[in-house]
């Protein structure tokens, strides 16, 4: 479900088996809110993003290296996706923002390139400049914040989870074998030494969230998650029906 938690809650959903809370029919495997590019204010990119007719095969998780803020407003996370955009575009001369989503530190996702929205909607891809040689099916999630040394906010995990538990059921992809951080594909440490440690957590939590409808979900490792998606009738659910947008204002 979509929620931005206060920190209890989100540390409670997190140790939390959520199949239990959650009823049949997509709940829990939802589209978090998402803020877009107009809310924002996002430029308009020099290009109209390219939209492949498929589903990406991986999920990039990426840390933005920038200042770890305390600021964990809205205007906070408008401002991180107006900087991000504008240096991608005018000190990297990239058509638009890069990654297709990102996730500031008080846990806001927020729509990156241009059409991503639409495109993930309709499970299809939207190439992005986030991953170099794997654009093409990869989509990228920068999370705001630099995770070398210091701990990945409550706020923003919570997010990060529900980002990919969206992501996981609309693109039918396995979360052990999808969600892989950006030096997985390439010599960067991104997304920081904290946050990748915390990927098989990630993946582990994801596959929990989208095993609801009594999935069995066992050992960690590849092949063992029976991903439900095949279900035409939840998928529809999904996405007539998404989750309701949660109001953060009350957020720590
Ligand atoms: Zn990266």
């Amino acid at each position: 479900m979509a929620v931005f938690p206060t920190g209890d809650e989100a540390r409670a959903a997190g140790r939390d088996d959520t199949a239990g809370g959650r009823g049949a029919g997509g709940g829990g495997r939802g589209m978090p809110r998402v803020h877009t590019r107009r809310q924002w204010g996002a430029k308009p990119p020099r290009h109209r993003a390219r939209v492949l007719d498929r589903a990406p095969d991986h999920i990039v998780v990426h840390h933005t290296a920038t200042t770890n803020t305390k600021d964990y407003s809205k205007a906070q996370a408008y401002r991180l996706s107006r900087i991000v955009q504008r240096f991608h575009m005018r000190q990297l001369g990239w058509d638009d923002i890069g990654e297709q989503l990102t996730i500031s530190r008080g846990g806001y996702v927020m729509e990156g390139r241009n059409r991503s929205l639409a495109a993930i909607r309709n499970g299809r891809h939207v190439v992005g400049a986030q991953t170099l040689g794997y654009n093409d099916s990869t989509i990228g999630i920068e999370n705001e914040g630099n995770y070398s040394n210091a701990p990945v906010p409550v706020q923003l995990w919570a997010s990060l989870v529900d980002t990919c538990v969206w992501l996981c059921y609309a693109y039918d992809l396995d979360p052990f074998q999808a969600i892989v951080g950006h030096r997985d594909f390439g010599s960067t440490e991104c997304p920081g030494d904290v946050l990748y440690q915390r990927l098989p957590e990630l993946r582990w939590v994801v596959a929990r969230r989208l095993g609801v409808q009594g999935e069995r979900v066992a050992t960690p490792g590849h092949g063992d998650l029976h991903v439900p998606n095949q279900d035409s009738a939840s998928r529809t659910v999904l996405r007539g029906v998404p989750d309701p947008p949660a109001q953060p204002d009350g957020m720590a």
